[in-house]
Protein backbone atom coordinates (compact mmCIF):
# COMPACT_ATOMS: atom_id res chain seq x y z
CA UNK A 1 0.00 0.00 0.00
CA UNK A 2 1.35 3.88 -0.61
CA UNK A 3 -0.22 6.92 -0.71
CA UNK A 4 0.32 7.23 -3.93
CA UNK A 5 -1.95 4.12 -5.38
CA UNK A 6 -4.95 5.02 -6.77
CA UNK A 7 -8.07 3.88 -5.50
CA UNK A 8 -8.97 1.66 -8.38
CA UNK A 9 -5.26 -0.11 -7.15
CA UNK A 10 -6.08 -0.13 -3.56
CA UNK A 11 -8.94 -1.82 -4.22
CA UNK A 12 -7.75 -4.70 -6.88
CA UNK A 13 -7.61 -8.56 -5.90
CA UNK A 14 -5.37 -9.38 -8.70
CA UNK A 15 -5.84 -12.72 -10.58
CA UNK A 16 -2.99 -15.39 -9.37
CA UNK A 17 -2.09 -17.48 -12.83
CA UNK A 18 -1.06 -21.05 -12.49
CA UNK A 19 2.99 -21.12 -11.78
CA UNK A 20 5.52 -20.44 -14.42
CA UNK A 21 8.65 -22.43 -12.70
CA UNK A 22 12.12 -20.96 -13.85
CA UNK A 23 13.73 -24.79 -13.10
CA UNK A 24 13.47 -26.83 -16.64
CA UNK A 25 13.62 -30.47 -15.46
CA UNK A 26 10.03 -30.27 -14.37
CA UNK A 27 7.06 -32.12 -15.81
CA UNK A 28 4.47 -29.11 -16.20
CA UNK A 29 1.15 -29.90 -15.64
CA UNK A 30 -0.37 -26.93 -14.23
CA UNK A 31 -1.26 -24.73 -16.45
CA UNK A 32 -3.04 -26.68 -19.44
CA UNK A 33 -0.70 -25.44 -22.11
CA UNK A 34 0.10 -28.11 -24.79
CA UNK A 35 2.58 -30.94 -24.47
CA UNK A 36 3.14 -30.38 -28.22
CA UNK A 37 4.90 -27.67 -30.20
CA UNK A 38 2.77 -25.58 -32.13
CA UNK A 39 2.78 -25.89 -36.26
CA UNK A 40 6.43 -25.82 -38.19
CA UNK A 41 4.79 -23.23 -40.24
CA UNK A 42 4.38 -21.31 -37.54
CA UNK A 43 7.88 -21.16 -36.75
CA UNK A 44 9.22 -19.85 -40.46
CA UNK A 45 6.52 -17.40 -40.39
CA UNK A 46 7.91 -15.83 -36.92
CA UNK A 47 11.35 -16.17 -38.19
CA UNK A 48 10.31 -14.43 -41.93
CA UNK A 49 8.99 -12.10 -39.68
CA UNK A 50 11.95 -11.38 -37.63
CA UNK A 51 13.59 -10.12 -40.88
CA UNK A 52 10.99 -8.05 -42.60
CA UNK A 53 9.78 -4.68 -41.10
CA UNK A 54 9.91 -4.82 -36.99
CA UNK A 55 10.96 -1.02 -37.34
CA UNK A 56 7.45 -0.08 -38.25
CA UNK A 57 4.28 -0.69 -36.22
CA UNK A 58 2.00 -3.34 -36.94
CA UNK A 59 -1.70 -3.42 -38.64
CA UNK A 60 -3.36 -1.82 -35.90
CA UNK A 61 -6.59 -3.84 -37.30
CA UNK A 62 -4.54 -7.36 -37.88
CA UNK A 63 -6.49 -7.63 -40.84
CA UNK A 64 -5.05 -10.12 -42.42
CA UNK A 65 -5.34 -12.00 -39.00
CA UNK A 66 -9.13 -11.48 -38.97
CA UNK A 67 -9.10 -12.73 -42.51
CA UNK A 68 -7.66 -16.01 -41.86
CA UNK A 69 -10.01 -16.40 -38.44
CA UNK A 70 -13.02 -14.83 -40.73
CA UNK A 71 -12.24 -17.88 -43.08
CA UNK A 72 -12.39 -20.67 -40.82
CA UNK A 73 -15.69 -19.41 -39.54
CA UNK A 74 -16.91 -18.86 -42.75
CA UNK A 75 -17.91 -15.16 -41.44
CA UNK A 76 -17.11 -11.91 -42.66
CA UNK A 77 -13.92 -10.10 -41.18
CA UNK A 78 -16.34 -7.89 -39.09
CA UNK A 79 -17.62 -10.39 -37.19
CA UNK A 80 -14.28 -11.01 -35.58
CA UNK A 81 -12.22 -9.15 -32.76
CA UNK A 82 -8.43 -10.48 -31.97
CA UNK A 83 -6.41 -9.17 -29.08
CA UNK A 84 -3.96 -9.86 -26.83
CA UNK A 85 -4.54 -13.23 -25.66
CA UNK A 86 -8.19 -14.00 -25.07
CA UNK A 87 -7.58 -12.49 -21.42
CA UNK A 88 -7.57 -8.88 -22.89
CA UNK A 89 -10.41 -10.32 -25.61
CA UNK A 90 -12.55 -10.93 -22.21
CA UNK A 91 -11.16 -7.67 -20.53
CA UNK A 92 -12.50 -6.10 -22.94
CA UNK A 93 -15.78 -7.52 -23.71
CA UNK A 94 -16.30 -6.87 -19.46
CA UNK A 95 -15.63 -3.22 -20.02
CA UNK A 96 -17.19 -3.16 -23.35
CA UNK A 97 -20.58 -5.47 -22.99
CA UNK A 98 -20.90 -6.78 -19.52
CA UNK A 99 -20.52 -3.19 -17.48
CA UNK A 100 -23.93 -2.32 -17.16
CA UNK A 101 -26.83 -1.69 -14.53
CA UNK A 102 -27.66 -5.29 -12.93
CA UNK A 103 -25.58 -7.77 -12.07
CA UNK A 104 -23.83 -10.39 -14.42
CA UNK A 105 -24.26 -14.56 -14.07
CA UNK A 106 -21.38 -16.79 -13.95
CA UNK A 107 -20.82 -19.81 -12.29
CA UNK A 108 -19.44 -19.88 -9.01
CA UNK A 109 -16.70 -22.61 -10.26
CA UNK A 110 -15.02 -21.46 -13.44
CA UNK A 111 -12.44 -19.27 -14.68
CA UNK A 112 -11.25 -17.24 -12.05
CA UNK A 113 -10.61 -14.13 -13.84
CA UNK A 114 -14.12 -13.26 -14.20
CA UNK A 115 -14.43 -11.97 -10.67
CA UNK A 116 -11.16 -10.09 -10.93
CA UNK A 117 -12.80 -8.08 -14.26
CA UNK A 118 -15.75 -7.40 -12.39
CA UNK A 119 -13.17 -5.48 -9.66
CA UNK A 120 -11.02 -3.93 -11.78
CA UNK A 121 -14.18 -2.51 -13.87
CA UNK A 122 -16.51 -2.42 -11.03
CA UNK A 123 -19.45 -4.58 -12.25
CA UNK A 124 -22.06 -6.11 -10.13
CA UNK A 125 -21.61 -9.95 -10.18
CA UNK A 126 -23.92 -13.10 -8.87
CA UNK A 127 -22.37 -16.33 -9.22
CA UNK A 128 -24.96 -19.19 -10.00
CA UNK A 129 -23.63 -22.94 -8.01
CA UNK A 130 -22.85 -26.00 -10.60
CA UNK A 131 -25.33 -28.35 -9.77
CA UNK A 132 -23.83 -31.57 -7.82
CA UNK A 133 -22.18 -33.12 -10.29
CA UNK A 134 -20.75 -30.00 -11.28
CA UNK A 135 -22.89 -29.29 -14.41
CA UNK A 136 -23.97 -26.00 -15.10
CA UNK A 137 -28.14 -25.78 -14.90
CA UNK A 138 -28.96 -23.60 -17.89
CA UNK A 139 -32.53 -23.50 -15.83
CA UNK A 140 -30.68 -21.16 -13.38
CA UNK A 141 -29.62 -18.68 -15.49
CA UNK A 142 -33.28 -18.41 -17.39
CA UNK A 143 -35.20 -18.33 -14.09
CA UNK A 144 -32.78 -15.61 -13.12
CA UNK A 145 -33.52 -13.81 -16.89
CA UNK A 146 -36.91 -11.61 -16.78
CA UNK A 147 -34.71 -8.40 -16.81
CA UNK A 148 -32.73 -9.48 -13.98
CA UNK A 149 -29.30 -9.89 -15.53
CA UNK A 150 -27.08 -8.09 -17.38
CA UNK A 151 -24.82 -10.44 -18.67
CA UNK A 152 -24.01 -14.26 -18.54
CA UNK A 153 -20.32 -15.49 -19.06
CA UNK A 154 -19.46 -18.90 -18.55
CA UNK A 155 -16.24 -21.26 -20.47
CA UNK A 156 -17.73 -24.39 -22.27
CA UNK A 157 -16.53 -26.67 -21.63
CA UNK A 158 -16.18 -25.23 -18.01
CA UNK A 159 -13.03 -24.89 -16.00
CA UNK A 160 -11.71 -26.43 -13.94
CA UNK A 161 -14.35 -29.18 -14.36
CA UNK A 162 -14.24 -30.26 -17.79
CA UNK A 163 -17.28 -30.64 -18.31
CA UNK A 164 -19.33 -29.30 -21.59
CA UNK A 165 -23.54 -28.28 -22.55
CA UNK A 166 -24.45 -29.86 -25.84
CA UNK A 167 -24.83 -27.10 -28.27
CA UNK A 168 -28.75 -27.42 -27.02
CA UNK A 169 -28.37 -25.82 -23.90
CA UNK A 170 -26.51 -22.86 -25.15
CA UNK A 171 -29.39 -22.66 -27.55
CA UNK A 172 -31.94 -22.49 -25.38
CA UNK A 173 -30.73 -20.46 -22.85
CA UNK A 174 -29.99 -18.10 -25.69
CA UNK A 175 -33.58 -18.62 -26.49
CA UNK A 176 -35.25 -17.00 -23.50
CA UNK A 177 -32.47 -14.81 -22.75
CA UNK A 178 -32.67 -12.20 -25.03
CA UNK A 179 -32.14 -8.89 -23.99
CA UNK A 180 -28.87 -9.35 -22.50
CA UNK A 181 -25.31 -10.16 -23.66
CA UNK A 182 -24.43 -14.06 -23.25
CA UNK A 183 -20.46 -14.96 -23.40
CA UNK A 184 -18.91 -18.38 -24.48
CA UNK A 185 -15.73 -18.84 -23.30
CA UNK A 186 -14.48 -21.81 -26.14
CA UNK A 187 -10.63 -21.66 -24.76
CA UNK A 188 -11.53 -25.60 -25.04
CA UNK A 189 -13.73 -26.27 -27.68
CA UNK A 190 -10.95 -28.09 -29.94
CA UNK A 191 -11.05 -30.74 -27.49
CA UNK A 192 -14.22 -32.53 -28.05
CA UNK A 193 -17.64 -29.41 -27.40
CA UNK A 194 -19.48 -28.40 -29.97
CA UNK A 195 -18.37 -24.77 -30.85
CA UNK A 196 -21.41 -22.20 -30.51
CA UNK A 197 -20.17 -19.84 -33.26
CA UNK A 198 -22.76 -21.53 -35.57
CA UNK A 199 -25.03 -19.42 -33.49
CA UNK A 200 -23.90 -15.97 -33.59
CA UNK A 201 -25.72 -15.16 -36.73
CA UNK A 202 -29.34 -15.84 -35.27
CA UNK A 203 -28.39 -14.62 -31.94
CA UNK A 204 -27.00 -10.63 -31.99
CA UNK A 205 -26.58 -10.58 -28.16
CA UNK A 206 -24.23 -13.75 -28.24
CA UNK A 207 -20.63 -13.41 -28.39
CA UNK A 208 -18.15 -16.42 -28.83
CA UNK A 209 -13.90 -16.22 -27.74
CA UNK A 210 -11.10 -18.63 -28.19
CA UNK A 211 -7.66 -18.72 -27.59
CA UNK A 212 -4.31 -19.83 -29.97
CA UNK A 213 -2.83 -20.23 -26.21
CA UNK A 214 -4.14 -24.03 -25.60
CA UNK A 215 -5.42 -26.30 -28.57
CA UNK A 216 -2.80 -24.17 -31.16
CA UNK A 217 0.19 -24.58 -28.72
CA UNK A 218 0.57 -21.10 -28.64
CA UNK A 219 0.23 -19.90 -24.78
CA UNK A 220 3.59 -18.00 -25.21
CA UNK A 221 2.31 -15.48 -28.41
CA UNK A 222 -0.67 -14.04 -26.38
CA UNK A 223 -3.60 -13.93 -29.26
CA UNK A 224 -7.00 -14.99 -28.92
CA UNK A 225 -10.11 -13.38 -30.57
CA UNK A 226 -14.32 -13.40 -30.74
CA UNK A 227 -16.63 -13.69 -32.91
CA UNK A 228 -20.42 -12.28 -32.96
CA UNK A 229 -22.39 -9.50 -34.21
CA UNK A 230 -20.99 -6.43 -36.13
CA UNK A 231 -22.36 -4.33 -33.37
CA UNK A 232 -20.24 -6.31 -30.38
CA UNK A 233 -17.46 -6.49 -32.50
CA UNK A 234 -17.32 -2.90 -33.06
CA UNK A 235 -17.76 -2.17 -29.07
CA UNK A 236 -14.79 -4.23 -28.66
CA UNK A 237 -12.81 -2.65 -31.45
CA UNK A 238 -13.59 1.04 -29.35
CA UNK A 239 -12.50 -0.26 -26.17
CA UNK A 240 -9.26 -1.54 -27.40
CA UNK A 241 -8.87 1.77 -29.47
CA UNK A 242 -9.05 3.83 -26.99
CA UNK A 243 -7.05 1.48 -24.82
CA UNK A 244 -4.08 -0.13 -27.16
CA UNK A 245 -3.95 0.40 -30.76
CA UNK A 246 -1.19 -2.51 -31.37
CA UNK A 247 -2.32 -5.31 -28.98
CA UNK A 248 -1.34 -7.80 -32.03
CA UNK A 249 2.76 -7.60 -32.71
CA UNK A 250 4.21 -8.51 -36.19
CA UNK A 251 5.79 -11.30 -35.25
CA UNK A 252 2.55 -12.57 -33.29
CA UNK A 253 0.63 -11.71 -36.18
CA UNK A 254 2.57 -13.81 -38.28
CA UNK A 255 2.86 -17.00 -36.07
CA UNK A 256 -1.30 -16.64 -35.19
CA UNK A 257 -2.09 -16.62 -39.23
CA UNK A 258 0.06 -19.98 -39.99
CA UNK A 259 -1.06 -21.27 -37.24
CA UNK A 260 -5.08 -20.64 -38.20
CA UNK A 261 -4.24 -21.92 -41.70
CA UNK A 262 -3.31 -24.95 -40.79
CA UNK A 263 -6.01 -26.83 -39.35
CA UNK A 264 -4.83 -30.24 -40.29
CA UNK A 265 -2.32 -29.80 -38.16
CA UNK A 266 -4.53 -28.39 -34.86
CA UNK A 267 -6.93 -31.15 -35.51
CA UNK A 268 -3.80 -33.65 -35.08
CA UNK A 269 -2.35 -32.92 -32.05
CA UNK A 270 -5.98 -32.07 -30.32
CA UNK A 271 -6.30 -35.58 -31.20
CA UNK A 272 -3.62 -36.43 -29.81
CA UNK A 273 -4.45 -34.86 -26.57
CA UNK A 274 -7.91 -36.36 -26.24
CA UNK A 275 -6.06 -40.06 -26.85
CA UNK A 276 -3.91 -39.39 -23.78
CA UNK A 277 -6.86 -37.72 -21.88
CA UNK A 278 -8.96 -40.76 -22.38
CA UNK A 279 -5.92 -43.64 -21.47
CA UNK A 280 -4.79 -41.04 -18.45
CA UNK A 281 -8.10 -40.95 -17.09
CA UNK A 282 -8.49 -45.24 -17.22
CA UNK A 283 -5.05 -45.28 -15.21
CA UNK A 284 -6.11 -43.11 -13.04
CA UNK A 285 -9.32 -45.02 -12.05
CA UNK A 286 -7.30 -48.02 -11.56
CA UNK A 287 -5.28 -45.91 -8.63
CA UNK A 288 -8.89 -45.64 -6.79
CA UNK A 289 -9.16 -41.44 -8.84
CA UNK A 290 -12.67 -40.32 -9.63
CA UNK A 291 -12.05 -38.69 -12.35
CA UNK A 292 -14.81 -36.16 -14.39
CA UNK A 293 -15.23 -36.72 -17.79
CA UNK A 294 -13.64 -34.22 -19.82
CA UNK A 295 -13.40 -32.21 -22.90
CA UNK A 296 -10.67 -30.45 -22.16
CA UNK A 297 -6.72 -30.66 -22.41
CA UNK A 298 -6.89 -31.12 -18.47
CA UNK A 299 -9.18 -33.19 -16.34
CA UNK A 300 -10.76 -32.73 -12.94
CA UNK A 301 -10.02 -35.59 -10.65
CA UNK A 302 -10.10 -36.29 -6.68
CA UNK A 303 -8.84 -39.89 -4.67
CA UNK A 304 -11.40 -41.04 -2.21
CA UNK A 305 -8.96 -41.40 0.83
CA UNK A 306 -6.00 -38.99 0.26
CA UNK A 307 -5.45 -35.51 0.74
CA UNK A 308 -5.72 -33.29 -2.68
CA UNK A 309 -3.08 -30.82 -1.33
CA UNK A 310 -1.15 -33.39 0.27
CA UNK A 311 -0.63 -35.50 -3.46
CA UNK A 312 -0.06 -32.17 -5.06
CA UNK A 313 3.07 -31.24 -2.73
CA UNK A 314 4.26 -35.13 -3.21
CA UNK A 315 4.46 -34.43 -6.73
CA UNK A 316 6.17 -31.86 -6.67
CA UNK A 317 9.04 -33.33 -5.07
CA UNK A 318 9.33 -35.42 -7.55
CA UNK A 319 8.90 -32.69 -10.10
CA UNK A 320 5.86 -32.88 -11.35
CA UNK A 321 3.41 -29.81 -10.99
CA UNK A 322 -0.41 -29.90 -10.80
CA UNK A 323 -2.95 -26.91 -9.96
CA UNK A 324 -4.42 -27.15 -6.57
CA UNK A 325 -7.39 -24.73 -6.07
CA UNK A 326 -7.74 -24.15 -2.22
CA UNK A 327 -11.58 -22.97 -2.67
CA UNK A 328 -14.75 -24.23 -1.24
CA UNK A 329 -16.35 -27.08 -3.12
CA UNK A 330 -13.19 -27.86 -4.74
CA UNK A 331 -9.95 -28.45 -2.20
CA UNK A 332 -9.94 -32.50 -2.83
CA UNK A 333 -9.43 -31.89 -6.13
CA UNK A 334 -6.57 -31.65 -8.74
CA UNK A 335 -6.44 -30.49 -11.97
CA UNK A 336 -3.95 -32.10 -14.18
CA UNK A 337 -2.59 -30.41 -17.81
CA UNK A 338 -2.80 -33.52 -20.33
CA UNK A 339 1.09 -34.35 -21.21
CA UNK A 340 2.61 -36.09 -24.02
CA UNK A 341 2.08 -39.94 -23.01
CA UNK A 342 5.38 -40.59 -21.59
CA UNK A 343 4.49 -37.34 -19.20
CA UNK A 344 1.09 -38.92 -18.31
CA UNK A 345 3.05 -42.41 -17.17
CA UNK A 346 5.76 -40.89 -15.42
CA UNK A 347 2.54 -38.87 -13.09
CA UNK A 348 0.88 -42.41 -13.13
CA UNK A 349 4.04 -44.43 -11.68
CA UNK A 350 4.62 -40.78 -9.15
CA UNK A 351 0.82 -41.44 -7.92
CA UNK A 352 1.42 -44.88 -7.53
CA UNK A 353 4.67 -44.39 -5.26
CA UNK A 354 2.03 -41.92 -3.74
CA UNK A 355 -1.09 -43.85 -2.89
C1 LIG B 1 -6.58 -20.18 -20.67
C2 LIG B 1 -7.92 -19.56 -20.60
C3 LIG B 1 -8.17 -18.28 -21.10
C4 LIG B 1 -7.08 -17.31 -21.47
O1 LIG B 1 -6.33 -17.61 -22.50
P1 LIG B 1 -5.24 -16.61 -23.09
O2 LIG B 1 -5.62 -16.50 -24.51
O3 LIG B 1 -3.94 -17.30 -22.86
O4 LIG B 1 -5.32 -15.29 -22.39
C5 LIG B 1 -9.47 -17.81 -21.12
N1 LIG B 1 -10.48 -18.55 -20.63
C6 LIG B 1 -10.28 -19.77 -20.10
C7 LIG B 1 -11.43 -20.52 -19.57
C8 LIG B 1 -8.99 -20.30 -20.06
O5 LIG B 1 -8.79 -21.49 -19.49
Amino acid sequence: MSQFWSKTVKNLTPYVPGEQPKLSQLIKLNTNESPYGPSPKVLTAIAAATNDTLRLYPDPNSDALKQSIAKIHDLPTNQVFVGNGSDEVLAHAFLGLLKQERPILFPDITYSFYPVYCNLYDIAFETIPLKEDFSINIEDYIQKNNGKNDGIIFPNPNAPTGKALPLGRIKALLQSNTQSVVIIDQAYVDYGTESAVSLVNEFPNLLVTHTLSKSYALAGLRVGYAVGHPDLIEALERIKNSFNSYPIDKLAMAGAIAAIDDQDYLKRISKAVIQTRENLIKDLNELGFETIPSYANFIFTKHPTKDAAAIAAALREKHIIVRHFKMARIDQYLRITIGTDEQCSTLIKALKEII
